[in-house]
């Protein structure tokens, strides 16, 4: 079961990552596409605008052979700073250059075509050229100014915006790799702690099936071995073997008794109780259980009283209130020795209904009044058997006090006797 619970833990991060991986691809796609779509789309606009600039000045003495990245501005006449990263060549109609801010020929001449092409048709156009290993963006616009007619070039080298994509490119990889890995580590200690309830769960299961199994095979070894020994015993009658076969006897009613809480908690945790909701006559139904309950009592000697005030109302399932009270008064016979008192309270307050059962039995530490709602919890467990009970029964009472919407106070001190109250808050048929 470790094993697959661990496998399981695998998948869950795997899948945490998977999904991560895709997130993350599809977001740097996005990402990469429109940086690299903006810087085309930009770098376009700002040659046009540049060329646009240039074809609007009449004279352009900055442009004028000057070699490139001499590292003076080129300026303007309205001061405006021409970015060197754009490179212009003006050419007349023969596409003759007559001023260029580059003196790279090999672009000079590629260029020449690109700008009769744009001389002929009267249309602006781009191109992107490819010179050795630099690849050139160019922009070339036929321009009609102070009689001047000719074609104005702007390009520009797209060595460093490829180098920034790239460069980009490989950082976003980069985070990208780091955040899967840290999603891998987080997944897997998420899904550790995701599947924490699973293997409380589990683990719990199995201390129940043990437990089952233990409380079935005491019972079972007691019956056991005392019809053995009404078996070796040949010539006895049932008579002389009466003490042996009761003992069996009344293993088999704990067992029986054992076996249906079992049933009962199986159905609890499949949800497949169905609650019968009404509202019924608690007062009344209290008195007759405490009216069962006095010969019992009074067999062991036991002093009870009751408080059980009249015409309180309830909404609930009736049968499973009852099982209650008959729990919490069963407990309190069993744990208090001959000579007692037992007390039965039923209360209707002003914000709801109490039941207490008092009694002045063996009491409980108080460290183990938590523990004592668990299931097959016994502080005494020889002595729970011997009084033929279950461990079974305060989980049980603790169930049906929830689905009531109640909660249960014990008040309990060793050799003193304990308190088991109940509280029904705003319970509907007491408005
Ligand atoms: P059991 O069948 O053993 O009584 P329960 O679930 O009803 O099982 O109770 C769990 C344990 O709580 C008991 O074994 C006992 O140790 C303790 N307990 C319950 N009620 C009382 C009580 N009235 N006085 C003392 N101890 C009690």
């Amino acid at each position: 079961m470790f094993q697959e619970l661990r496998n399981m833990r695998y998948r869950l991060t795997l899948y945490y990552t998977l999904v991560l991986v895709l997130f993350t691809s599809l977001f740097t796609s996005f990402v990469f596409y429109n940086i690299f779509y903006a810087n085309g789309f930009i770098l376009d606009r700002e040659l046009k605008a540049t060329s646009a600039q240039v074809s609007n000045l009449s004279i352009l003495p900055e442009l004028s052979n000057r070699p490139p990245d001499s590292g003076k501005k080129n300026l303007s006449n309205n001061g405006e700073i021409i970015d060197s990263l754009f490179k212009i060549i003006l050419r007349d109609e023969n596409m003759n250059i007559t001023q260029a801010s580059i003196q790279y020929k090999a672009l000079l001449q590629n260029s020449q075509d690109l700008a009769r092409q744009s001389w002929l048709n009267q249309q602006e156009r781009w191109d992107t050229i490819n010179l050795g290993e630099t690849e050139y963006r160019i922009f070339s616009t036929p321009f009609h100014s102070n009689g001047d007619n000719g074609v104005v070039q702007t390009c520009c080298n797209l060595t460093m915006i490829h180098k920034f994509i790239s460069n980009f490119n490989y950082l976003l990889l980069a985070i990208s790799v780091i955040a899967i890995v840290l999603a891998a580590l987080i997944g897997w200690c998420l899904a550790g702690r995701a599947m924490m309830p699973v293997k409380f769960a589990w683990q719990r299961q199995k201390e129940f099936i043990a437990d089952v199994s233990h409380e079935l095979r005491t019972p079972l070894t007691v019956i056991q071995s005392n019809l053995d020994v009404v078996i070796a015993d040949h010539y006895g009658s049932i008579k002389d073997n009466i003490t042996w076969l009761q003992n069996a006897y009344n293993e088999t009613e704990n067992m029986g008794k054992l076996i249906n809480d079992l049933l009962l908690l199986a159905r609890i945790d499949a949800h497949e109780i169905q609650l019968d909701f009404n509202e019924f006559d608690l007062s009344s139904m209290i008195t007759e259980l405490a009216f069962q309950f006095s010969p019992l009592f009074q067999g062991k000697n036991l002093k009870f009283s009751s408080n059980i005030e009249s015409e309180v109302k309830m909404y609930g399932d009736a049968m499973r209130i009852k099982q209650l009270v008959n729990i919490f008064l069963e407990n309190a016979y069993k744990y208090t020795p001959d000579g007692g008192f037992i007390h039965l309270k039923v209360s209707k307050l002003q914000n709801g209904i109490e039941i207490l059962v008092r009694d002045s039995g063996i009491g409980i530490e108080e460290t183990e009044t938590e523990n004592i709602f668990r299931r097959f919890y016994r502080v005494d467990r020889a002595r729970s058997r011997k009084q033929g009970g279950t461990g079974l029964g305060l989980s049980i009472a603790a169930w049906i006090v929830e689905v009531h919407k109640g909660y249960i106070r014990v008040d309990s001190k060793p050799e003193e006797g304990s308190t088991f109250k109940v509280f029904f808050q705003n319970n509907e048929a007491t408005q």
